[in-house]
Order: structure tokens, then sequence, then C-alpha cells
């Protein structure tokens, strides 16, 4: 006997009363490229067994009914029950799902990305290993012009010439590498002399995240205000995960990703039919885009009546 008394501990093996399957069929890796040198890969799931007949949704109801000892129902009630759950908000049933990536990214989508505090997180270290020679460089008809209606943004193609000259920007910048190298066989330290190097460079990292803070990610990074380099990210992983958990990501686009949120003064306005009671223009053409998408008819124009010559008076 060990001195911790560990090797007494008897662990009850219960059989499977269930046929299980394996949700990413036997693979240890899901991969898809992003661009020239990026990519997601999905190297684990938890659940990583499901009952056949069931998808790894069927981890969320199982942790929803834990509360009476139901077990899971049947697959349309689940299916219901994961529906009203997302609905409500009611969240901790969807954290009992994880996934793991390994992301190549470039730094200026790593660093976006990291802004998501709820994920763990372990990336490569440029202190420690060379920077490989891998830039973001999009073609010349991916170069937006800026947006002028959102200030963060960028916006339809900019002319050929433009385009080209911004592509000269890079292959200078790019360049650097070779002195990178240079001064790494010289005897410069890995971490200084990583900081020349553009923020278009490769790095990469494993990261792992439950699905309710996941899906918090992806309605945040799928959505049309973040930039498209991350979007295109987000959007991948969101692929990854569908076949895995269909229910949930059912749910998600319908009351979450593809929902509209209206703050009381547009449902008064919905109500009364007349322009928002705001003199905030970007709280006016927000509302604008919203009553465009629901299809509802303009606002009733408030006619300026001419005074009377008694009120002049
Ligand atoms: C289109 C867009 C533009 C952006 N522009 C900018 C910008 O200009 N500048 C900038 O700095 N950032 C910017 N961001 C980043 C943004 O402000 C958030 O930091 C990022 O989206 C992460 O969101 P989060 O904090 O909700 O996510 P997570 O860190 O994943 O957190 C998830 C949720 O957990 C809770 N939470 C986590 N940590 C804490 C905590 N410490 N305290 C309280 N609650 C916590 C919150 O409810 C949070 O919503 C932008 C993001 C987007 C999508």
């Amino acid at each position: 006997m060990d001195s911790l008394g560990i090797d007494q501990i008897q662990i009850n093996k219960v059989p499977a009363d269930t046929e299980y399957y394996d949700v990413m069929n036997g693979s240890h890796r899901w991969e898809v490229k992003v661009h020239d040198h990026g990519k997601v890969a999905l190297v684990d799931s938890m659940p990583r067994l499901a009952p056949v007949g069931q998808t790894a949704d069927f981890a969320i109801v199982q942790a929803a009914r834990v509360s009476y000892g139901a077990g899971t129902k049947k697959v349309t009630e689940d299916k219901g029950l994961i529906r009203y759950l997302y609905r409500h908000q009611h969240t901790s049933p969807f954290e009992m799902i994880e996934f793991k990536f390994h992301c190549v990214m470039p730094v200026f989508i790593a660093r976006q990305w990291i802004r998501h505090r709820t994920a763990n997180v372990n990336e490569y270290s440029a202190r420690y290993s060379v920077m490989p020679d891998k830039f973001y460089h999009p073609s010349a008809e991916d170069v937006r012009k800026q947006s002028t209606s959102n200030r963060q943004g960028g916006e339809d193609a900019t002319d050929t010439k433009t385009a080209q000259e911004f592509l000269d920007y890079l292959d200078q910048v790019e360049a650097n590498y070779k002195t990178y190298s240079e001064l790494l066989d010289k005897g410069v330290s890995r971490e200084l002399a990583r900081i020349g190097l553009p923020v278009s460079v490769y790095t990469e990292w494993y990261w792992k995240i439950d699905l309710h803070n996941l899906f918090h990610f992806l309605r945040l990074r799928m959505d049309s205000h973040s930039q498209k380099e991350i979007r295109d990210y987000a959007n991948t992983i969101f692929a990854l995960i569908r076949p895995i958990v269909p229910v949930a990501c059912e749910a998600f686009i319908d009351y979450a990703f593809e929902s509209i949120k209206l703050t009381r003064l547009e449902i008064e306005a919905i109500r009364s039919g007349k322009p928002l009671n705001t003199a905030n223009k970007r709280e006016t053409e927000e509302w604008e885009a919203k009553r465009k998408q629901l299809g509802l008819p303009e606002p009733v124009k408030v006619e300026q009546t001419q005074p009377s010559s008694t009120e002049q008076a």
C-alpha cells in the first residue's frame, strides 16, 4: 500500500449499457486551411464519445437534467430542451462541452483573439524558438478601402494601383526577415530579434474553450463588424464544431447570431410607427438598419403645421 492509500481505492467500472461512438470518427485532427499559411485544427472534443443515435449535444441535456436525475429522453425532447436553455440563457449546461483547437494565425489576428479571456491558451514562444518565415499577404483583390461608415472597418476593394502599392509595402516589411535571421546568426537573442518583425508574421497556439464561451466568441467574431481576417477563422471554427453539436449550433444561429436585439426606444418606435425618440445620430442609424432588416415601413413623418395667427400673437 502507498502512503496515500490510493491503491486501495476501488473503482466501479460500470459497463456501457449503450453503444457509444467517437464524435471525431476516430480521427486525432480535423484540419482546415485558412488563407495562405493559417489553419484551424480541431484536435479534441469533450465529450469524445456519444451514445449511438445522438450527437455530443447529449452532454448539454445530461447536465441540465441532473437536478432530477431523469437522464436523457427522446431526441426531439432533448432538442426542445437545448433550444429552451439557449433562449433563456441557462448557459452552464453548455459549459459541459469543450473543444481543443490548434490554430495558426498572424500576430495581428492573435491580438484580437487573445482578448477572449475565457479560453485556455498555450502559444508558440518566439523567445524559445525562431519565428517562421511566413506572413499574411492578401491578394490584390482583398485589399480593402477604409470604410466611410465604420471607422474601425474596411469595405470594398481599393483601386488596382493603390492595392499594388500596399502589397509592395508588405514586401518591404517582410524583407526584414532576412535581417532577423542574420541577427540571430550573430548571436542576438531571439526575444529581442523578433521585435523588428511585422504583425503579419505567423504565430500558433493550442486553444481550449467550452461551448458557452465559444458561442460568445463566435457571436462577436463571425459578426460583420469584426475584421474579415478573424471572421474567416471564426467561420472555420463554427464549421468544425457544427457536425459535433448540431442542435446547439442551430440554437446559437436562431437565438443569438441571427437574432436582433431591440432597445426600449426601438420597441416604442415599432409600436408608435414614429421615428426613434433620440437625437443620437449613430443610434438612429443603427435603428434604421434594424428597421430595414425587419422589413418595417418607414416611420410616419410628423407634419410641421403653421402656427395660427392667434398662436403667433
Ligand atoms: C468588433 C469589435 C471591435 C473591438 N474593438 C476594440 C477596440 O477598439 N479596443 C479594444 O481594446 N478592444 C476591442 N474589442 C475587444 C472587446 O472589447 C472585447 O475585449 C473582446 O471582444 C472580448 O470580449 P469579452 O470580454 O466579452 O470576452 P471574454 O473575455 O471571452 O469574456 C466573456 C465574458 O466573460 C465575462 N468576463 C470575462 N472576464 C471578465 C472580467 N475580468 N470581469 C468581468 N467580466 C468578465 C464577461 O461577461 C465577458 O463578456 C473589439 C471587439 C470586437 C468584436
